[in-house]
């Protein structure tokens, strides 16, 4: 059995790393057709995400010297997740799997041979889950685990230490091209596809040159889309603690109301001041998450695209 291989990497300002990378693909990709595990039609596709360096460039030098080089162009910079789907959306015209990973090469490149062999065992879905966080730095490991930990209190399904690195089948590509979200959490949505799906464990390195186009503000932000992408649930904790604050209210009214006319009412200027901020704080985040959504709505009824294609480079 050899099918074709697509090779998916959004790059963002990556001129530091792409010729590296595509030459250790390179020798990975040869390895692999030596092996007759994939097809010779296999490819590599860099996603140009509207890059201001000279990243297009390059790309264009590897799409002519190199035979598994492909380029796609994005009209402007888009974020990651819409340059993967750009990418997931063009190799699946051509492939029977792809892979998406990193220009960075911090999910190592080894491990593609188990990814296609749990393929052919009829996997439609292949996560890449890293064995352990120990590399991370420890603020990172620390506000990962507790995003995964407030994911899964949210009810979100999640893979576990799981990022972007996975194997689709043309046929999930396919399924994931019904989900017309404009805020986009590829691994929130991913396993809202089902079928059969394997798991394939390996060891992230560091990036090996450049810098992490995800600093902690953009990360972040992308953990609060995460949630309000995938889950309605904080919406309705709004709902039950309001009821509960109501119920407390009630009673505390009762209190306040026979006070009154028994006369012991006293001065409570404290009690007053901490419940008007407390309430007040409270009031004021539970508009915003309210906010988060209706502004999410807003998003998704313009169904705005989510990426443009500029050019292609496809041989
Ligand atoms: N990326 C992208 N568009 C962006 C930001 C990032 O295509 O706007 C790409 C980037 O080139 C890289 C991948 O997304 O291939 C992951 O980024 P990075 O390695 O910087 O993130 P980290 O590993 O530090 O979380
Ligand atoms: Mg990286």
């Amino acid at each position: 059995m050899s099918e074709i291989l697509y090779i998916v990497i959004p790059c963002y300002n990556e001129e530091a790393v792409i010729n590296e990378t595509v030459n250790r693909l390179t020798s990975k990709l040869d390895e692999m057709t030596e092996k007759e595990l994939i097809s010779n039609d296999s490819r590599i596709m860099l996603v140009n995400d509207g890059s201001k360096d000279n990243t297009w460039n390059i790309i264009e030098e590897l799409y002519s010297s190199n035979k598994y080089v492909t380029g796609v162009s994005l009209s402007r910079n888009r974020g990651h997740q819409n340059a993967l789907l750009a990418g997931l959306f063009e190799a699946g015209e051509h492939a029977d799997m792809v892979v998406s990973m990193d220009a960075d090469l911090q999910d190592d490149i080894e491990v593609l041979d188990d990814f296609v062999k749990k393929y052919y065992e009829g996997c439609q879905i292949v996560y890449g889950v890293r064995k352990s966080r120990k590399k991370d730095r420890f603020f990172k490991r620390t506000t990962a685990l507790g995003f995964y930990k407030l994911m899964n209190m949210l009810g979100v399904e999640l893979v576990y230490n799981h990022a972007d690195y996975r194997l689709m089948s043309r046929r999930a590509i396919e399924e994931l091209k019904n989900y017309k979200e404009v805020n986009l959490f590829l691994r929130g949505i991913v396993p809202m596809i089902g079928f059969k799906t394997g798991i394939v464990e390996y060891d992230r390195g560091e990036r090996f040159a450049g810098e992490s186009k995800y600093p902690l503000g953009k990360m972040i932000y992308f953990a609060l889309d995460g949630i309000t992408s995938t889950t309605i649930r904080p919406i309705r904790m709004i709902t039950v603690m309001g009821f509960l604050i109501a119920l407390v209210s009630m009673l505390f009214l009762i209190y306040v109301i026979i006070g009154h006319f028994q006369g012991t009412t006293v001065q409570g200027w404290t009690t007053t001041i901490v419940l008007v901020c407390l309430f007040g704080g409270i009031q004021i985040l539970c508009i915003g998450v309210v906010g988060e959504y209706v502004g999410k709505i807003y998003l998704e009824t313009k169904g705005r695209p989510r990426y443009i294609v500029e050019n292609v480079l496809h041989k």
